[in-house]
């Protein structure tokens, strides 16, 4: 892979982890040591930020102890909001030029954080890891994630989820100002990232199984999330029942004309089939002036109920770039 010969980051830029926790206690402490083996060796500063998002496992002791070590902290979530929502307090507490997410359970592997990390300094503004097969999940799973992007593909309008990314990604400084600049509630994280378009690059990756634990997707929350994604990105649905409507209302004219010429005017079936029609095109309005309330109402996506750990922008600065990984990033 050909990376940019431009390095626009100094080595005293830094980097924000932010990990979304529910319910992980169990695999926390692995995960944590193996991150912190990774941070250590990298060639910028870095912060940890763990979002606790409602876990009741016995996770905030855990969390509680990792930040005792500087630059680790934690933000507790009043309750649990879901992950969309646990990123976006990430992303409105950390203090890096960059932020990076990856999953608790160990499926995205710390390992692969340099090689991120690496092509950010290189220039690239987003830095997505891609799966390249989906043999961790269950064949369950492998049918909803497939259904989940053909659908996304087809109902959202210019800026299709990109298939098999998942929310391991680095974000650098200017797409992240821009997110926090974006006003609106609803969050669909891949989506909204790849409506910000930068210079975005896709690493393929292996997911690892789940080390413990479960998955916390549900078929449902997959279809709500699905759901949010086509309300806020797309009007396409509400386009298609125009063009339906206006169908059924020429279709119905020549009907009835017809009818009225041969003398056999029976509207029954008719009648069923544009009602039918008619409820799945008010549900859909529906749906769309409930994400427009969600969206008036301004209401905060969380609360913190308490922090652990501090830090300061002072973060001890990495040792200078060695020539020979300047080559390397090149
Ligand atoms: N997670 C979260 N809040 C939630 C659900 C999940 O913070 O309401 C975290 C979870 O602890 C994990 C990550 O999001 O670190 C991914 O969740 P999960 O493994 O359940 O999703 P999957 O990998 O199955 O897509
Ligand atoms: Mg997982």
């Amino acid at each position: 892979m050909k990376l940019p010969s431009c390095v626009p980051m100094d080595n005293h830029s830094i980097i924000s982890i932010i990990v979304c926790c529910y319910d992980e206690a169990h695999i926390l402490p692995e995960f944590h040591h193996r991150l912190m083996l990774v941070l250590n060796a990298l060639p910028v500063a870095y912060e940890v930020v763990y979002v606790n998002d409602g876990s009741q496992d016995g996770s905030d002791q855990l969390l509680e102890q990792f930040c005792r070590a500087p630059k680790v902290r934690c933000l507790n979530l009043s309750r649990n909001f879901g992950k969309e929502s646990a990123m976006s307090a990430g992303i409105d507490h950390a203090m890096g030029d960059a932020v990076l997410f990856i999953d608790a359970d160990l499926q995205d592997p710390p390992e692969l954080i340099p090689a991120m990390v690496r092509h950010w300094l290189a220039g690239y503004d987003i830095v997505n890891m891609q799966r390249s097969d989906r043999r961790s999940d269950t064949a369950g799973k492998r049918l909803s994630a497939q259904l989940y992007y053909k659908l996304m593909n087809l109902l959202v309008d210019k800026y299709p989820v990109p298939p098999d990314v998942s929310d391991f990604r680095l974000i650098g400084t200017a797409p992240l100002n821009a997110l926090r600049n974006m006003p609106e509630r609803a969050t669909l994280m891949k989506g909204l990232v790849n409506w910000l378009g930068f210079r975005t690059i896709e690493i393929p990756y292996q997911r690892a199984r789940r080390k413990a634990g479960e998955s916390k997707w549900s078929p449902m929350a997959l279809v709500d999330l699905a759901m949010e994604g086509v309300l806020a990105f797309s009007r396409k649905p509400l386009r298609w029942f125009s063009v339906l409507s206006l169908a059924t209302l020429l279709l119905t004219g020549t009907y009835l004309m017809h009818q009225w010429f041969v003398d056999a005017f029976s509207v029954d079936h008719l009648i069923l089939g544009a009602l039918a029609l008619v409820l799945v095109g008010v549900a859909m309005v529906g749906e769309y002036i409930g994400a427009a309330l969600v969206e008036v109402k301004r209401r905060p996506l969380y609360f913190l109920r308490s922090t652990f750990g501090g830090f300061s922008r002072q973060l001890q600065a990495p040792p200078a770039l060695e020539s020979d990984e300047q080559e390397r990033i090149r």
